[in-house]
């Protein structure tokens, strides 16, 4: 049985009642971001029972040195670990002298958060008895602001409930704080400086090694009866800052602390003025005040779900689900800086350390693409060429030559930081997925220009490395690409991936087309391009020829294309003849049992079925599907949402709804029974293309929009809209209609179902279905 504490709502995550047994799971689930910075949902007053701390600074990280049994040449050194920031959220509060902990009270009564996803505001409110007697009613508001995204704001009131009682409040800020995550227990942070002046506090603390420099800073004001309080007194110690504010507060009356707070960063300040810009963004903040903040957010957030929202009729779990999932991408990124990234834990835990992963490209990209304007999807692209060289050296570390380009499985700054061989070494198949995405981007945009002028030599380097990399067969007569792991880890080591080997072969097809494309399009760009990566004519046809002489394991028997040259020597029982108390199989089986299973834990030949789809007919996709699927244990949360689009595909409604379940709600209901870690953010984009891709059938062929719409039977209708090459796309479905309507002034040409419709302006066309 799934988790199943989050209250149903279309706008809202609620949990009601307290349970410490869920205090880590909602943490991760009611955690804010505003891009730059985030954190887990951690109380802001003192709890002593078991909680995960997360604060957290868009690439701010540390290069965790190694640990790994035994060492193997080609290794990185380090893991870069997404860093546990100093903490600001904190507010000791005391009754008659006794801390407020929700572990240690008498009771808790009443108990309610809430994560409103409309405005961006996440409210608590509890009634707590303390040992002393007393009992309080305390409502919190806590917010990061996306319009001034260094800033965030906790508004916290107590109302002595059963007689007066002295409230104190003591906001902190404490740069004295660890990793979960640490291999070697080392010190990240090194404090600089701290200071503190009536309200107001300031930590000077950088990182060791990788020397980000972050002020993390404080005020505060005090209310009783909207009457201002004094502080009484301040105090600091080597790692934090506080102030004091006490008052006697009858019954009934409430009390009630504003504090800002929040990060300077030296990547967007010079070092000498981080306290400087932080004062600046307090006085801008405390002149605005906590109302005219949170009015800000909702309006922030307004102007993101009119473009991004997916509006769903009759179905409020799914419609939770999806606004879940689309409202945690946009605190996790939202494109304004193009130094960042999106981890597939965003700011909602440690796990995965690093900040990008295939998932980007794979997952991520079709989101961005269709529901923020085309820059930042193509931010995403000069990313990975900013990393072009790193990935050069990578490829070299490991004996490549010649400018083959190895991408990173993890990366802050483009180099590799994953270490495990199976996967560092092996799972190469991510270089694909960058090169699709330059592809699926050019594809969906029509703006070639990325390709010419950056995007080329990140398809040259990659069609090297996959050059290089597959080994001519003799006994085959054909090139094999051996030792690696495809998109399902729980196969380790194998020869000739499907996946792997046919994106492959497309990225040497595409890289060879592409090139001579710009040579007979551009030639100046073709000559430049060649001159610096050193390109000659030869080279594409020997892409060519591997591209051509490229093997995939089949077999006769099934029908299908092999997952790997030894899939059919496994044992193959079905996973529905699997004991559910042995799932998930990553939890209770050894790490062999898992190799040796056909147990398949994320989309694998079923990828390549999705990326290349139109290489394939829909019965070769039936038929893979029936294959693999019953293998599939989707213990990855990447997987469930390729499985969603492909049945939908094969008008398979009722097992596409259950896979759109699982993916949307994978956090929400707790699926992998993991969410304490934090929630699965890249495959949120992942839920948006089960719904877009998926029940609608967008995609763009022959430069249009094209549509092929199904509903899930639970679905009364479904809406959304699509940013397709600066025109804004609305589609609506139901049962019976799909109806289409293109704002501004110009006419769009869609395809629905096979036929062609032009659609005006400002007006609505429904088409029958
Ligand atoms: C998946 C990878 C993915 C990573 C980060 C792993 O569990 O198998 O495909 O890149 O998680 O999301």
């Amino acid at each position: 049985m799934n988790q199943q504490y989050i209250v149903t709502h279309p706008w809202s995550i609620i949990e009601e009642g307290f349970d410490p047994e869920r205090v880590k799971s909602s943490e991760s689930l009611f955690s804010i971001g505003n891009g730059a910075m985030g954190q887990r949902a951690n109380f802001e007053e003192q709890y002593s029972g078991p909680t995960f701390q997360g604060s957290y600074i868009a690439g701010v990280y540390y290069p965790d040195k190694t640990r790994v049994g035994w060492w193997k040449n080609g290794y990185p050194e380090y893991f870069a670990k997404v860093l546990n920031a100093p903490n600001w959220i904190g507010v000791n509060v005391s009754v008659d002298g006794e801390a407020l902990d929700l572990h240690t009270c008498k009771s808790v009564d009443n108990f309610k958060r809430e994560l409103d996803m409309k405005t961006g505001l996440y409210t608590r409110s509890f009634e707590a008895t303390l040992q002393n007697g007393k009992t309080v009613k305390v409502e919190v508001l806590r917010f990061l602001s996306l319009d001034m995204d260094e800033l965030g704001v906790i508004d916290y009131r107590v109302t002595p409930v059963n007689g007066s009682a002295t409230i104190s409040f003591t906001p902190y800020i404490d740069a004295g704080i660890t990793n979960e995550d640490s291999n070697w227990d080392d010190k990240f942070w090194d404090i600089k400086g701290i200071s503190a002046s009536k309200s107001a506090a300031f930590i000077h603390s950088a990182t060791e090694k990788t020397a980000f420099h972050v002020c993390t800073y404080m005020d505060s004001q005090v209310f009783l009866n909207d009457q201002p309080v004094s502080e009484s007194g301040v105090d600091q110690t080597d790692k934090t800052a506080s102030v004091t504010y006490s008052a006697q507060v009858a019954q009934g009356e409430t009390i009630n602390l504003e504090k800002y707070a929040g990060y300077t960063v030296s990547t967007n300040h010079d070092i000498d003025q981080l306290i400087p810009a932080a004062k600046a963004v307090l006085a801008k903040g405390m002149e605005t005040g906590v109302k005219g903040l949170a009015n800000a957010q909702a309006a922030a957030w307004e102007q993101i779900w009119a473009m991004a929202d997916i509006q769903i009729e009759g179905d409020d779990k799914a419609q939770q689900g999806i606004r879940f999932n689309i409202f945690q991408l946009n605190q996790t990124y939202l494109g304004k800086d193009p130094r960042l990234n999106i981890g597939p834990k965003g700011f909602t835990g440690e796990k995965y350390g690093g900040s990008t992963y295939w998932d980007t490209e794979a997952y991520c990209l079709p989101f961005y693409m269709a529901t923020k304007n085309q820059e930042v999807a193509r931010n995403l692209l000069v990313y990975r060429y900013k990393h072009l060289q790193k990935a050069i050296e990578n490829a070299e570390k490991l004996g490549f030559t010649d400018g083959a380009a190895l991408y990173p499985m993890v990366t802050m700054n483009g180099e590799e930081c994953h270490n495990e061989w199976e996967i560092t070494f092996e799972e190469i198949h991510r270089n694909g997925a960058i090169a699709f995405a330059i592809f699926n981007y050019a594809r969906y945009t029509g703006d070639t220009s990325y390709i010419n002028e950056m995007g080329a030599e990140v398809l040259i380097g990659i069609a090297r490395f996959w050059k290089q990399r597959a080994t001519f067969s003799k006994q085959k007569d054909k090139y094999v690409i051996l030792g690696v792991t495809g998109p399902n880890e729980y196969e380790n080591n194998v020869n000739n991936n499907w996946y792997t080997n046919y994106s492959a072969q497309w990225c040497l097809n595409y890289a060879a087309a592409q090139m001579q494309r710009i040579q007979s399009e551009s030639p100046e760009d073709y000559s430049r391009i060649a001159a610096k990566t050193n390109l000659s004519e030869s080279e594409l046809s020997d892409w060519t020829t591997v591209a051509d002489g490229l093997y995939f394991p089949y077999s006769e028997e099934h029908g299908v294309f092999l997952q790997q040259d030894g899939f059919l020597d496994k044992e193959l029982i079905e996973v529905s003849d699997l004991d559910p108390k042995q799932r998930p199989i990553n939890q209770h089986w050894s790490w062999d049992r898992i190799l040796r299973s056909p147990y398949i834990k994320q989309a694998d030949t079923l990828q390549g079925f999705y990326f290349f789809e139109d290489q394939f007919t829909d019965e070769a996709l039936e038929k893979h599907f029936d294959f693999y699927e019953p293998f599939t244990v989707h213990e990855s949360s990447l997987s469930p949402c390729v499985h969603a689009i492909q049945a939908a595909k094969l008008g398979r409604m009722e097992q596409a709804y259950t896979f759109y379940l699982r993916t949307s709600r994978l956090d929400l209901d707790d699926y992998n029974k993991e969410v304490e870690e934090g929630c699965h953010i890249t495959s949120m984009a992942g839920t948006w293309m089960s719904i877009v891709e998926g029940f609608a059938g967008f995609r763009i062929k022959d430069d249009k929009p094209s549509l092929n719409p199904r509903i899930p039977e639970q679905w009364g209708a479904y809406r959304f809209k699509v940013n397709f090459r600066g025109q804004i796309l609305t589609v609506a479905i139901d049962a019976k209609t799909c109806s289409l309507s293109v704002a501004g002034d110009s006419a769009m040409d869609v395809t629905v179902n096979g036929t062609d419709y032009s659609l005006s302006a400002g007006e609505t066309t429904t088409i029958n279905l």
